[in-house]
């Protein structure tokens, strides 16, 4: 896509987005070209799927924008994705809270995570089960250097904004419990769900944070 289309893409989503829900630009296949342009019209989160391409364009745009690792995190890229990135939104077991306490630790570093949700139950799916998050997220408070700000979810694969919503409703109400009891780390907890097919449904059903790739950059032409 061109230049001028991404930035009328982002204007556009961020006019229509409501003021207290976080845009993060998906980034993954994109350009470093791109990723400038996403941040010239105004994002100021990019969400990475994997470390090699964060640290790519982690440098160049550090202090303009946050970094957000959007995709499964391997324990053997955790070294690398303490310090680049500000926030992990898909911690998924209790071996990698572990490494990355470590880690993060290794480097006088608190790492906000959000706990990722498997909310459709998929067997093939990364996440922590909708009825095994409470109990999880008591298990991740205890790891000093680590930060539990809330929750994310991909929601079913599918294109169908109403077949996701009551995914996106369920992770909600697990989020609802989970800050009653106070489990985040801060009051403003971070409910990360929505992409380009499905932001909307997301938004009504209570995410605060949404992550958008094709509706800002286009179709992706790999990955
Ligand atoms: C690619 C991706 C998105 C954005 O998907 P689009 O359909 O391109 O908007 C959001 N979240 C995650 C975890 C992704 O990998």
């Amino acid at each position: 896509m061109s230049r001028n289309s991404i930035e009328w893409n982002v204007r556009s989503l961020m006019e229509e987005i409501p003021a207290h829900v976080k845009l993060v630009a998906a980034a993954k296949t994109r350009s470093e070209e791109e990723i400038k342009t996403v941040i010239d019209a105004g994002v100021r989160i990019v969400g990475h799927n994997y470390v090699s391409e964060a640290l790519n364009t982690a440098q160049a745009f550090k202090g303009r924008a946050r970094c957000h690792m959007i995709g499964h995190l391997q324990r053997n890229k955790v070294s690398k994705a303490v310090e680049i990135f500000d926030m992990v939104e898909t911690l998924d077991s209790l071996r990698l809270a572990k490494e990355l306490d470590k880690k993060a630790g290794n480097i006088g570093k608190v790492m906000p995570v959000l706990i990722e949700v498997n909310s459709a139950e998929e067997t093939q799916k990364y996440g922590v089960m909708p009825s095994d998050v409470m109990e999880f997220a008591g298990k991740i408070e205890k790891f000093e250097n680590l930060s539990l700000e809330g929750l994310m979810t991909m929601g079913p694969l599918t294109n169908s904004p109403e077949e996701a919503r009551k995914y996106f409703s369920r992770t909600r109400e697990v989020f609802e419990e989970l800050k009653a009891m106070g489990a985040f780390s801060s009051e403003c907890a971070y409910l990360s769900m929505g992409m380009s097919a499905t932001y909307k449904v997301a938004i009504e059903e209570g995410a605060n944070m949404v992550r958008v790739g094709t509706a800002i950059f286009g179709p992706r032409v790999t990955g």
